[in-house]
């Protein structure tokens, strides 16, 4: 349904790189959660009539679950610790268009013998071997990206937070032997955290990305003014919105390790940009001059 988004090429702080716009998937069903969630979209549920899952009240995974959901005419049971009282009071970004969508958001955890045989449990950001399906065929795509571009060599990169993306592309790759490498780094955690994600969908570990680490620890869903401003700079130099929670750590890993990309590098868009919603406000609050 939503495959082979473009390709196009920018350049940014001197490095030229490749954009894999799985932003542009579509409007509603984007980026990276519409590829992990691409099986359930694909295929026919018929004892299926509630979707369930849990993660945090702005996550991009609630959202495209939601729009899941209301595609497959599912009832959709969401669990979070604790929604913010401003959120509720002010509903906004991911949280809002998700409740849009006929979500039912829960505080508290989820009662796992509650599950029944009608409902799809999904996990938190949706990694699981399911989302192997929709990232094989974006490895698909970007082979044939390469091949029609006589391209021998490329080097993949794009930033994790479960790492499901990254390891699933990965694994393809080499089992395929294709000469693609790929590389990610942690948003979530760190590499200690990237590698058991890693090892909880392959044991194999010559199929896994290349881990790479930025020289700063960033905690997730925190606010640095040095990626709010690298964030205004790809959209200055390039003319492409990108996502606050992972491309700016993802491209402040690139800027230190060049050096590593003197070959083509594509880097994957993956979406997330009604995130930007309530994480703009938030920087804009804390670095805008006044
Ligand atoms: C979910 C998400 C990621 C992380 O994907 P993983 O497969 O969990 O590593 C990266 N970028 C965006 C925009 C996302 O929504």
């Amino acid at each position: 349904m939503f495959e082979n988004s473009p390709v196009e090429q920018y350049n940014f702080q001197g490095l030229p790189f490749f954009l894999k716009r799985d932003d542009l998937l579509s409007k509603e069903f984007s980026g990276n959660k519409a590829r992990k969630l691409y099986y359930y979209l694909e295929n026919n549920f018929p004892n299926i009539d509630t979707v369930i899952s849990y993660g945090s009240a702005q996550s991009n995974s609630m959202y495209s679950i939601s729009v899941l959901a209301k595609l497959k005419g599912w009832k959709f049971d969401y669990y979070v610790d604790h929604i913010a009282d401003y959120l509720k009071s002010n509903p906004h970004g991911n949280y809002e268009k998700s409740l849009g969508n006929g979500m039912n958001i829960h505080e508290g955890s989820i009662d796992k013998n509650s599950i029944d045989s009608n409902m799809l449990f999904i996990e938190e950001g949706g990694a699981n071997d399911y989302a192997a399906y929709g990232v094989e065929l974006l490895a698909k795509e970007i082979i044939d990206w390469k091949s029609q571009n006589s391209l021998d060599e490329v080097n993949v990169f794009l930033p994790s937070g479960t790492g499901t993306t990254a390891l699933f592309l990965s694994r393809y790759f080499k089992l395929n032997k294709i000469d693609v490498e790929v590389y990610t780094t942690p948003c979530v955690g760190d590499v200690k955290y990237l590698q058991k994600q890693f090892s909880l969908l392959a044991d194999d570990i010559s199929l896994y990305p290349t881990i790479l680490e930025s020289s700063k620890k960033f905690h997730f869903g925190k606010l640095y003014k040095e990626n709010y401003k690298i964030w205004i700079e790809l959209q200055q130099q390039t003319g492409v919105e990108y996502d606050l929670l992972y491309d700016p750590i993802g491209w402040q890993v690139l800027v230190e390790n060049k050096e590593l990309f003197s070959t083509q590098l594509l880097y994957i868009h993956q979406g997330g940009l009604i995130g930007n919603e309530s994480m703009l406000p938030r920087y804009k609050r804390k670095f805008d001059e006044k």
